[in-house]
């Protein structure tokens, strides 16, 4: 199953990595130096940190570029492989810039496209679990066409990663690239940013601190989170492997927003207490994936239980709150 394409150097493939800065695009650099890449990173900070790559400062394979990715990207060396991660992740983030986000899925994934085009490089999107909306369908299938809102404030990125697919699958059907389109559900970890908004740093950050745990809404809408370890292989292997449609990569254990709290609460032996806040515009009521065909087609699934994936977690963010 997986099909490595023959490298241009012979030896040593070179990766492209747009948002090497950020949480999932850090992780995914430090994978394909362990498999022996080389890495190109690219990244403009706006939502990621040079603390997530400060660890390579020195690594030969590693070389970093700070740049938008809505502008020209210019190398200057064979490329086999352009993972495309660059956007802001987090719904404050792209409420914050809804223009740059909108930017970034179109421009951005043009110019990354049009380098893998140039470089006959293969090519792979980080898309989104939000294609699908606030699903009418559950769990979600990749055959599902998803309940999305254009004009609501999560639009912004919703429609710009839906744009996104179709501008990729575009170059796969006129210019015969090879393509990858990776469907990201809820994904947590280590080097997230504390205050990105997400539930995972929001509620665990309060519970270090003590600090109520701020449920949105009734806290009955669910989530299913997947350690970022999982994920990374699972891109991996999607990229390594010769199927071009949309693939789920997520874990499929549900629990609703108040049971999440409850476990977060227990794992860091906090004595905060759960308040509720209004619940945000259009915040879907409910996500699971369907992973039959990511275990199907790159004989994949999720290893690491919720559990031990927060205990990690939770070192870390212990180093970050103040
Ligand atoms: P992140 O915010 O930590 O990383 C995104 C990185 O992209 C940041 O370092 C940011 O500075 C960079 N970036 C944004 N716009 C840019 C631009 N115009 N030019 C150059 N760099 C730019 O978010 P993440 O969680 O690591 O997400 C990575 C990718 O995975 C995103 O495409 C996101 O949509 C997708 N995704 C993530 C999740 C998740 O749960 N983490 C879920 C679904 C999809
Ligand atoms: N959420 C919450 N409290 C918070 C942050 C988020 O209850 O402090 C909820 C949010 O309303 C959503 C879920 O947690 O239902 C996941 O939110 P997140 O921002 O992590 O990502 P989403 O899956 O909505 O893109």
């Amino acid at each position: 199953m997986q099909k490595k394409r023959p490298t241009k150097s012979k030896q040593q493939p070179t990766s492209v990595v747009t948002g090497a800065a950020g949480f999932l695009g850090s992780h995914l650099t430090d994978l394909l130096l362990s498999r022996g890449h080389k890495v190109i990173g690219i990244d403009n900070f706006i939502t990621g940190a040079v603390d997530n790559i400060a660890h390579l400062g020195g690594n030969q394979n590693f070389r970093f570029i700070q740049q938008d990715v809505t502008e020209f990207i210019f190398i200057d060396v064979p490329v086999d492989y352009v993972w495309h991660l660059a956007s802001p992740a987090s719904p404050i983030d792209y409420l914050e810039i809804p223009i740059k986000t909108l930017k970034v899925g179109s421009l951005g994934t043009h110019k990354a496209l049009g380098l893998a085009k140039n470089k006959g490089a293969r090519f792979l999107m980080a898309s989104t679990s939000e294609v699908y909306g606030d699903p009418l369908v559950h769990p979600q299938t990749e055959e599902y066409w998803g309940n999305v809102s254009t004009i609501g404030p999560r639009g912004c990125y919703d429609e710009s990663k839906r744009f996104a697919e179709a501008l990729v699958m575009g170059y796969h059907r006129e210019h015969k690239l090879e393509t990858r389109i990776i469907r990201i559900f809820n994904t947590y970890g280590p080097r997230m940013r504390i205050n990105d908004g997400r539930v995972v740093p929001a509620f665990v950050s309060q519970a270090l601190k003590n600090k109520p745990i701020t449920v949105f809404g009734d806290g009955k809408q669910t989530r299913a989170f997947c350690y970022y370890a999982d994920l990374i292989e699972g891109m991996y292997r999607l990229m390594m492997g010769n199927y071009d449609l949309p693939v789920n990569i997520g874990n499929p254990h549900e629990m609703t927003m108040l049971q999440f709290a409850q476990e977060i609460i227990q794992a860091t032996g906090s004595k905060s207490k759960i308040v509720h806040k209004p619940l945000p515009q259009d915040d879907p009521k409910q996500r699971r994936p369907d992973i039959t065909k990511a275990k199907k087609l790159l004989k994949w699934e999720p290893k690491v239980p919720l559990k031990e994936g927060l205990i990690q977690t939770i070192e870390y963010f212990r180093t970050k709150v103040g």
